[in-house]
């Protein structure tokens, strides 16, 4: 802001043609600069989402879609489903040698889902903070698990946790025709 002041300011104080040509190239790099800037840290992403069954159980599912469309995230796909026992091992497959794995998969049967896709700014890690830490004794105030969490299994959503495994959690739950925007 203080530096388009300065220019701005420049540019219509004097009538040198020279200062008016330096300021202008100057607020034309600042733009540049900020460009780059918003573009490297602010990136337009998709992320996915779980809305889990001890929320489609106690009829959170309208509570949760809040937050998030609170938190500026669009919900750009979205159905509701029941989850197979061979999709639930598949999708958590990265925690089977975890003392937890079955319990996990029994509850991620244990009632339908709502699977979402998330677009926004920094999607995958914005929805991380709107979720909140898994275990919800640890997550922060407002979040969606220190709200709705049951504990630490039952904590009522899912999101990816980087790039990579919100394109193969997206593409494993949604057909591209699905992702209506
Ligand atoms: P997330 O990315 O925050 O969901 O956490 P993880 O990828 O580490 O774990 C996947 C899911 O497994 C969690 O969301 C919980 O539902 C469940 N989970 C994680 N840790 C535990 C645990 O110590 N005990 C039990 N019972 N479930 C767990």
């Amino acid at each position: 802001m203080k530096v388009c002041f300065f220019t701005n300011l420049l540019y219509t104080s004097r009538s040198n043609e020279f200062i008016k040509i330096i300021s202008l190239k100057f607020a034309k790099t600042k733009a540049t600069f900020c460009n780059i800037f918003w573009g490297y840290f602010m990136t337009i992403q998709r992320t996915f989402s779980i809305i889990k069954p001890d929320a489609t159980r106690r009829n959170l599912t309208g509570a949760i879609n809040s937050k998030i469309e609170a938190s500026g995230l669009r919900i750009i796909a979205q159905k509701r489903i029941h989850m197979s026992d061979r999709e639930a091992r598949e999708f958590y497959a990265i925690h089977a040698e975890r003392p937890f794995y079955n319990d996990l998969v029994s509850f991620m049967t244990s009632g339908p889902v709502v699977v979402q896709v998330l677009e926004g700014q920094n999607a995958i890690t914005a929805y991380r903070e709107v979720m909140g830490s898994t275990n919800p004794s640890e997550a922060a105030d407002g979040t969606i698990r220190k709200e709705f969490a049951e504990g630490i299994e039952a904590n009522s959503v899912h999101g990816s946790d980087s790039i990579e495994n919100a394109a193969i959690e997206i593409a494993y739950f949604f057909t591209n025709e699905e992702i209506v925007g």
